[in-house]
């Protein structure tokens, strides 16, 4: 494969980029500069340039490196916040997931949700239940509750195991790619005007009279450092907001850190239809998600004290989700040995005195420290937008203090799409329309493309035109063509492997294999758009390889945290 052509234009969100992205960084003042490259600060990102304002991200790894590619991947409506009587949260997640909808359509799949309950008490709590979410949350027509009895129940999920079963309720969720929304969110901020670099880690930040004036950021690719100059920073550094504050004034800690496992498992050791809530044997509920050839089962919430890079997985957090699904669903014995791959996430939650993990509030909270830095941690994927326009609030505060002119809210983040979202709502259509304009290209592939990529699948498929070799798959039957490996280093600033595999692909966690075979290919296709050795190409190989095998590797005992029951 050829490097990529002069005549393509990189844009501003290419990793070919890197020299001039940090000089970028280097130039001037911003108005902005966002620490952490996840779904808060990418929302901040997006939310602050379409006000006009000029904006800087830095992520110290990749981009949704942290829990944002770790959560369990649903725009929620916000059932379980009824339960804690947080009515509020529950209008706000509801609206926030149609308003996703509608600026990212291949983003936000609604899927079935089935809720089994095992008494006649249980199915009277879940009817009321259900009945007050469709009414609060404005639940459309097409997706209101039913709730079944046993046998209808039993009918839509098989799998069921049928003494535990009295009736059921079916709702629906969203479904989404928590890793590529972030990219999304913040490549809409990109082609806005924001200079966002992965890699790019705060190691100090800049103080005078006037409080916080930016970061000294280490170039996690490169040797050195540089300065970004703003007016205002923003510490959404999610899991490290504290260790960020610590490089200014500090203060006493905030954040109390919880960890949810996720384990993924061959669909078929767990053919389920939809999601299937399941109760495990503290009675905290867990669900099982369908998604292609996978099914993923989670979540774990205990208290968490380890290291934040890759959470481990214990041998205790995969028996009790696995015990789950063996309780709830007639599937046979499921061992250890039968996960494919595991991601552990942190929940930022704010601390709440005397609390369990599942009983603090999933709000948001955002504070301006003494010397102005401004802070934000808790909150939702599902309800990023809203965080990120009460950001600005405080954002729009500081700069005001500053005597700099803030342009008008025009309210465009509601309608403004993110990054591919411009195939209309109908995804069917709009991937039968390219079929039209790509006949060449296997139905399938087109499809998957746009559920990956949204209106961008477009430039790839165009890429493939242009250049008949990209349009060849990575290794034989593979899915994952080279011109997705172009596409993730010019336009998605991919920089390893596993950026590619893991975070641009999702190939890492939903496919069976976890992407091992094409992992040499891809390698090599990456050296050759970063300009890498033959040594490096085969350490990344390698590198990725040992991170598959961690995927699978379960800690023995507990891991720096104590399960707490949750009623
Ligand atoms: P992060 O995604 O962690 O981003 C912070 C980023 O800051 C990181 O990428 C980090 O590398 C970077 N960073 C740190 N220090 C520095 C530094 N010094 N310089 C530069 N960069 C730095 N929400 C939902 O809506 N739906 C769900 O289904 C859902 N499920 C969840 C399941 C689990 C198990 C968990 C843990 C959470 C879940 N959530 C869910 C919540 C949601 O995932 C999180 O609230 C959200 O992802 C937090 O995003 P963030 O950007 O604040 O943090």
């Amino acid at each position: 494969m050829h490097a990529v052509p002069k005549e393509r234009k990189e844009g501003n969100f290419s990793q070919r980029r890197r020299a001039a992205s940090i000089a970028e960084l280097e130039r001037g003042v911003f108005d902005v500069l966002v620490v952490g490259g996840g779904i808060t600060g990418a929302g901040v990102a997006r939310e602050a340039a379409l006000r006009g304002l000029r904006v800087a991200l830095v992520e110290r790894r990749d981009f949704a490196f942290g829990t944002s590619s770790r959560s369990s991947k649903l725009i929620h409506g916000g059932l379980r916040y009824l339960e804690q009587g947080d009515v509020g949260l529950v209008r706000e997640a509801a609206t926030e997931r149609q308003t996703i909808r509608r600026l990212a359509p291949y983003l936000v799949r609604p899927v079935e949700m089935l809720v089994p309950v095992a008494s006649r008490r249980g199915q009277a709590k879940l009817r009321v239940g259900l009945w007050a979410y469709d009414k609060i949350a404005r639940v459309p027509e097409e997706e209101r509750h039913r709730i079944l009895d046993k046998e209808e129940a039993l009918a839509v999920e098989p799998l069921l195991r049928p003494e535990n079963v009295h009736g059921a309720g079916l709702y629906y969720e969203y479904l989404t790619d928590d890793a590529r929304l972030v990219l999304a969110v913040l490549k809409r901020a990109a082609e806005l005007g924001a200079v966002a670099l992965n890699y790019a880690s705060v190691v100090g930040l800049l103080s005078d009279s006037r409080g916080v004036q930016g970061a000294e950021v280490r170039d996690e690719l490169g040797d050195g450092t540089f300065r970004v100059r703003a007016r205002v920073v923003v510490n959404a550094a999610g899991p490290w907001v504290d260790a960020v504050r610590l490089l200014g004034d500090g203060g006493r800690p905030r954040l109390h850190l919880t960890k949810g496992v996720h384990l993924v498992v061959p669909r078929e050791k767990v053919p389920v239809g939809r999601i299937v809530v399941m109760s495990a044997r503290d009675r905290r509920s867990v669900f099982a998600v369908p998604r292609e050839r996978v099914v993923y089962v989670g979540t774990t919430d205990t208290d968490y004290e380890g290291s934040f890079d890759d959470p481990p997985v214990s041998l205790e957090d995969a028996e009790y989700l696995l015990d789950a699904v063996v309780r709830t669903l007639r599937c046979g014995s499921l061992e250890p040995s039968d996960v494919c791959a595991a991601w552990a996430g942190l929940r930022p939650l704010l601390h709440e005195e005397g609390k369990k993990p599942s009983e603090i509030s999933r709000r948001d909270e955002i504070w301006v420290e003494k010397n102005g830095l401004v802070s934000v941690a808790g909150g939702k994927l599902t309800t990023f937008r809203k965080m990120a326009q009460r950001v600005l609030e405080k954002v729009e505060e500081r700069l005001r203090a500053q005597g700099v002119s803030v342009p008008p809210d025009r309210g465009a983040s509601d309608v403004d799409p993110l990054s591919g979202g411009e195939t209309g709502q109908d995804l069917s259509a709009y991937a039968h329309g390219l079929r039209a304009r790509w006949p060449a290209v296997a139905p399938e592939a087109i499809e998957r493309l746009v559920a990956i990529y949204g209106s961008l699948a477009e430039r790839i498929l165009g890429r493939m035109t242009a250049e008949p070799e990209l349009a060849e798959p990575l290794t034989p039957g593979s899915p994952v063509t080279r011109a997705e490996v172009e596409y993730a280093v010019t336009e998605e600033m991919a920089a390893t492997l596993r950026d590619f595999l893991e975070r641009r692909t999702r190939m890492l966690l939903f496919d069976l294999r976890n992407g091992l075979p094409e992992a040499p290919e891809a390698a090599r296709l990456l050296g050759e758009l970063l300009g890498w050795s033959e040594h490096r190409v085969r350490e990344e190989a390698a590198a990725y390889a040992e991170s598959v095998r961690a995927l699978r590797t379960f800690v023995s005992g507990r891991v720096a945290g104590r399960r707490t029951a949750h009623a």
